[in-house]
């Protein structure tokens, strides 16, 4: 086939109508799963201030520094959300959103622009769903919010995986560890990676997260946090594995697990899976005590993840478990004529608001053509209608699957195929 003229950009990808049943499966089990634990939806717009993204996820992350697409129009600076933390963040301060009571549980489900370099289980565009909770610093706020990730995957039959876990201090845990961090790192800074070095003033922890080989023995040697963290994030980490462990949920600890945002305070987790390839991460979240203040809230304590859609659409994949069942008509009606046609149009309505679905051929073509478009379509029924049959008012109902035919009333195959198959 010669090469189309105009294909999607570099790693965006059409979900085409094969594929979007399980997207719909997939979007349906979440919004089942997150009605359960009692969790509302929040739909926030695709482009957000490229400030809020700056100060949200943070000037030194790979997302900021090499992966936002951004542009300009008039005076305004918009980017492509890489990422759903800061722009639920920012609902929540611009709407007052403290004043509903209570804490807010909030989750979503979209697609995220980063400028990275595709491979299997990387886009561009990719989708991910989510969920933040604000207004809580108590441990069962990051128990619920684990769970919840873990019951998607769950429900679903994916269950190879890791979850790493980590607390990453609050700030003066994390003020203490980085000075030790910085005295360990200093002799070797200069064969170092130099984004690491780029990073070691302002934030050290980050090189902990550097994927460059040089830096990687450095790493490998680092003092840990849990070394020093102060008695209350001791404490708070201490009662979110307790939880964990009360809920059979188990998990791996990682002293070098820092994610990727700079917001993080205390707890860090990530999900990792062996049915996936390099792609390896199927979710990550954390707590982000200090963001909501960051972006000019109240000051807010909060907690959350992210779950990479397509990594998890992979790893049914590899596991052979299906999303959707296969997509069928209920019943298609098969047209010889003009005066058939028009029949058809008008009694699919009927079919319809009966709870059937319905259709018939656009295209005028034989009843041959139609009928292996039937086929095509997966109708569980034809109804066959030309002249004869409008004549007697009776019309041929075939099951497809059991080639069986009968002559029938329009009403007496609505009641039959309602009492079958709704
Ligand atoms: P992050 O927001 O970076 O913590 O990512 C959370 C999850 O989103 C990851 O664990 C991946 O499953 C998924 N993800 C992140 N970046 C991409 C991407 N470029 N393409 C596909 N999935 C991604």
């Amino acid at each position: 086939m010669p090469k189309p003229k105009y294909t999607t950009h570099l790693g965006m990808v059409d979900i085409l109508p094969d594929e979007s049943p399980k997207w719909r499966a997939l979007e349906q089990i979440i919004h089942e799963e997150a009605a359960k634990f009692n969790f509302e939806e929040i739909r926030t717009p695709i482009m957000e201030q490229t400030e809020l993204i700056v100060r949200g996820v943070g000037q030194l992350t790979d997302i900021v520094s090499k992966e936002i697409f951004a542009f300009e129009k008039g005076d305004s600076h918009y980017v492509l959300r890489p990422e759903l933390t800061a722009p639920v963040v920012r609902a929540f301060v611009e709407h007052h959103m403290q004043q509903r009571g209570g804490s807010q549980k909030l989750y979503y489900i979209g697609p995220m622009f980063r400028a990275e370099k595709p491979q299997k289980g990387r886009q561009r565009q990719f989708h991910q769903f989510g969920l933040e909770i604000l207004g809580s610093d108590d441990p069962i706020a990051d128990v619920e919010c684990i769970a919840f990730m873990m019951r998607i995957y769950q429900r679903i039959g994916i269950k190879n995986f890791d979850l790493k876990l980590n607390s990453v201090g609050d700030p003066e845990s994390r003020e203490a560890y980085k000075e030790a961090l910085r005295a360990y790192l200093k002799p070797n800074l200069d064969e170092m990676s130099e984004l690491s070095q780029k990073r070691f003033e302002k934030n050290p922890m980050r090189i902990l997260d550097s994927k460059e080989e040089e830096d990687q023995p450095f790493i490998e040697q680092a003092p840990v946090i849990q070394d020093y963290l102060n008695e209350e994030s001791k404490e708070h980490f201490e009662k979110v594995k307790s939880y964990l462990d009360d809920l059979g949920i188990a998990y791996s600890l990682d002293p070098h697990l820092v994610r990727g945002m700079d917001y993080y305070t205390r707890t860090a987790f990530e999900l990792t899976s062996s049915d996936l390839g390099s792609q390896d991460a199927l979710a990550g979240g954390g707590r982000y005590d200090l963001l909501v203040e960051e972006v000019g809230g109240p000051s807010t304590p909060a907690v959350g993840f992210a779950a990479g859609m397509e990594r998890l659409m992979i790893a049914c994949e590899e596991l052979g478990i299906e999303l959707a069942e296969e997509k069928s008509v209920d019943v298609y009606f098969v047209t010889l004529g003009d005066a058939a046609r028009k029949w058809a149009l008008t009694h699919l309505p009927k079919t319809r608001e009966a709870g059937l679905s319905a259709t018939m051929d656009y295209m005028s073509r034989s009843m041959k053509a139609q009928m292996k478009d039937a086929n095509r379509e997966n109708a569980l029924y034809t109804l066959i209608i030309g002249d004869n049959e409008l004549n007697e008012g009776k019309f041929t109902l075939r099951n497809m699957k059991e080639s069986e035919e009968m002559p029938l009333s329009f009403d007496e195959i609505i009641e039959k195929l309602t009492k079958k198959l709704l």
